[in-house]
């Protein structure tokens, strides 16, 4: 991520064809003829043929000179859609990110046309008033509609025949003959207006100098990227909305972006009670109609203010005036299938095409991002101490090695004894694993035999509460059997090492009085149930919570005051040169929630290493110290942001042939002396569903167009064919 965006492209008169953009995997946009009476500019939705099939797509440019010979042959566009164009600011974006990720154009469209890929947005309901006099001929069907329309009003034209009784044929009668008329129902805005005054924070002096940065950094407007550098509990939230009112104010648009839905339930009441309303809610749990309806109230401009995950990013503002990005250095905001982009990246770009501040919140920023508030790229908003004078939680180690659990049990007797006194006091404990299921591990005590996914190159992992083993990276799963399948010896089989659903046994055991809660995404059906259970939390009806990274992250729990981490070195051992780095990003965040409202808070670290520089930079609170140490190895090994990364993914249905091809393109690499080319080597997951993953790692130095690079290395290089499979990672999140 290094170049932004500069110039944009000018417009012109209408043309007779125009080259149309639709939401398949290609780049290259499709000509069409316009037929006679419509007028269609860059930017308008429109419904073209394609192939058998009719779909939506964006008219992204004129085209003044078609070939006359091909002219005869295209199709026509088949309709212009009634929804606003897209701007001109969204169109340079879906370019610039399809040119900077190499993802296909068509399919970054696709993310700005989310609402209904053949149906485009709801259709206007209509209504139907009574303006004329009786008709001459009378029926009974027609005499039950006047009655029901008696009162002047408008009413919904399918509902009003639905309630009398008769078909749709029979008011279109009675406004042939001038008795109703048919005219277009208010559409009901799903996002009312927030009110900027509605109840103002009393901020903190600290807090109200960040405020204040915050209005003039949108009263400026312009680009311009900020940095909420806050501790847990600072008031980051409050902070941003500051902003967030300015905006408003304005007039304009804000988007708030959240790594996760699960963050978005408590955020959403936050928003009503500083604005009065709720925010208009983005995400891909969203029904069909509510997706419509929240699309179509985004690009009138109705929307002011938007909280969503990283596909937000892609919708048609009408006039967007801010983005947020809160817990920026969150690794959901790195989308890895389909296009792969970074959506905190991502939305610099975009503050930087349309010319507005960005605001990141974060208590534990990126490392990228921390170099940017060190060199001054960004502006750095310290928020150095929590709200109200709450202390920060005190962390302290627990040397597994001199006190480990006893045999069988993963809670040490320190921290046991630890959540007792919490629970005497009344308060929660909250035990941090973040691993899903009973245990990782099912093997045969007689024979060694270890669970093996089929497919995948992975250990089944134990799922009690679904009563299967399971393979996290295909879905495959099955029962557990009664006997070996290998030596067939009978009750041999035992679980190894934790899982949440094996804490949650053991909490039980401990603290049989005790209430306690599993939260684990796998055993979540719906937000619903998910903003249930976590409401349950927040109101203190739970004793003991059992969660992975779900709990981690943003939630505030009142009566929250002690943090156990199980296994503190569980995210360092997986080789990743970023592993450092979120390990210190987790487990800040996880202890951040303790000790928020009431009492101080304490966090445990379970560990074999208490001297790892995380733990200690944990232990002592010592934040400077560790990204002095981290950036210190980026700058020496030349990793991001450094140097520049991008990877490319090999796969196939056997081991030989993605090795191969991995070795065919590495050799066809254009030598440039500021780019080195590492590999073919086996990805980190050798195996998954059956397909063989070797591994391009393309390292250059900063400033480098790397993508243009690749672009022309792939198009020069051997060509995939058969099951082969090649995907382009530029900026991967794990290397
Ligand atoms: P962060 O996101 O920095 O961890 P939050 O924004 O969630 O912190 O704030 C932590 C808690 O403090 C929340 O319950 C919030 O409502 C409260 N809080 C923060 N600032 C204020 C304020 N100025 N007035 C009242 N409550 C505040
Ligand atoms: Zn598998």
């Amino acid at each position: 991520m290094d170049d932004l965006p500069t110039s944009s492209p000018a417009s012109h008169a209408p043309a007779s064809v125009v080259d149309v953009l639709v939401p398949v995997a290609i780049d290259q946009a499709y000509s069409y003829r316009v037929p006679r009476g419509l007028s269609l500019k860059p930017g308008d939705v429109v419904a073209v043929p394609l192939g058998a099939r009719e779909v939506l797509g964006v008219v992204w440019a004129e085209n003044p000179n078609p070939d006359p010979r091909l002219h005869n042959r295209l199709k026509d566009v088949a309709e212009k859609l009634d929804v606003p164009p897209l701007r001109d600011e969204l169109r340079r974006m879906v370019d610039w990110v399809s040119t900077y990720t190499l993802s296909a154009r068509g399919m970054v469209l696709r993310m700005c046309l989310r609402m209904g890929e053949h149906l485009g947005p709801e259709r206007q309901r209509m209504g139907v008033r009574l303006v004329g006099s009786p008709p001459q001929r009378m029926t009974p069907a027609r005499r039950r509609l006047l009655e029901i329309l008696s009162d002047g009003l408008l009413h919904g034209k399918s509902d009003v025949a639905k309630e009398a009784g008769v078909s749709p044929g029979v008011i279109d009668g009675l406004v042939d003959e001038g008795t109703l008329q048919v005219e277009p129902m208010p559409r009901e805005n799903p996002a009312p207006e927030p009110d900027p005054d509605f109840a103002p924070a009393d901020f903190s002096p600290e807090q109200a100098r960040a405020a204040e940065t915050m209005r003039g950094l949108v009263t400026a407007g312009g680009f311009q990227a900020a940095l909420i550098d806050g501790v847990t509990g600072s008031g980051k939230t409050e902070v941003y909305f500051e902003a967030v009112a300015e905006v408003v104010r304005q007039g304009r648009q804000s988007l708030i972006l959240m790594p996760e839905i699960a963050l978005t339930g408590q955020f959403l009441d936050r928003f009503a009670q500083r604005f009065g309303v709720r925010p208009l809610e983005w995400h891909s749990e969203l029904t069909p109609r509510t997706r419509a309806r929240n699309w179509a109230s985004i690009a009138a401009g109705e929307a002011r203010v938007v909280v969503g995950a990283r596909s937000s990013l892609f919708l048609p503002y009408a006039d967007l005036g801010l983005i947020i990005v809160d817990e920026e250095h969150d690794q959901a905001y790195k989308q890895e299938d389909g296009a792969h982009y970074h959506a905190r990246d991502m939305a610099v770009v975009r503050a930087s095409i349309a010319k507005i501040p960005i605001v990141l919140a974060s208590a534990t920023p990126s490392v990228e991002t921390e170099v940017n508030a060190r060199k001054g790229r960004y502006t750095r908003i310290p928020l150095p101490s929590r709200f109200g004078g709450q202390h920060m939680p005190q962390i302290e180690a627990i040397d597994l090695r001199r006190e480990p659990p006893m045999r069988g049990r993963f809670i040490s007797p320190r921290l046991a004894e630890q959540i007792g006194f919490a629970i005497e006091r009344g308060e929660q404990a909250l035990l941090f694993l973040n691993r899903r299921g009973y245990a990782p591990l099912t093997l045969c005590r007689a024979c060694g035999h270890r669970f093996a996914c089929t497919i995948c190159d992975a250990w089944l992992v134990d799922h009690r509460f679904r009563q299967r083993l399971v393979c996290h990276h295909c879905g495959f799963s099955m029962p557990r059997p009664p006997a070996c399948p290998h030596c067939g010896a009978e009750g041999s089989l035992v679980a190894v090492g934790p899982g949440v659903e094996r804490l949650q046994e053991e909490a039980a055991n401990l603290f049989p009085n005790a209430r306690t809660m599993v939260l684990s995404s796998d055993l979540i059906t719906s937000i619903e149930t998910m903003r249930a259970e976590l409401n349950e939390i927040a109101e203190g009806r739970v004793d003991i919570i059992i969660g992975t990274q779900l709990v981690a992250k943003g939630h505030n729990f009142p009566r929250l005051n002690l943090v156990g981490v199980v296994d503190a070195d569980l995210g360092l051992s997986n080789g990743d040169p970023r592993a450092a780095e979120r390990t210190f990003q987790l487990l800040n965040q996880v202890i951040g929630r303790a000790g928020r409202d009431q009492g101080r808070g304490v966090g445990f670290l379970q560990t074999h290493q208490p001297e790892h520089p995380v733990m200690k930079a944990l232990i002592a609170c010592d934040r400077e110290a560790f990204y002095a140490s981290e950036i210190d190895i980026r700058e020496r090994t030349l990793y991001p942001p450094f140097g520049r990364l991008a990877s490319l993914i090999i796969s196939a249905g056997d081991r030989p042939t993605a090795e191969g091809f991995g070795r065919q393109l590495a050799s066809a690499a254009p030598f440039d002396e500021r780019v080195q080319v590492l590999g073919p080597a086996e990805a980190p997951l050798a195996v998954i569903k059956g397909r063989y993953r070797f591994r391009l790692l393309v390292k250059s130095v900063r400033g480098f167009d790397l993508s243009n690079y690749l672009r022309s290395w792939l198009a020069k290089g051997p060509k995939t064919k058969g099951n082969l499979k090649l995907e382009v990672d530029v900026d991967p999140q794990s290397f």
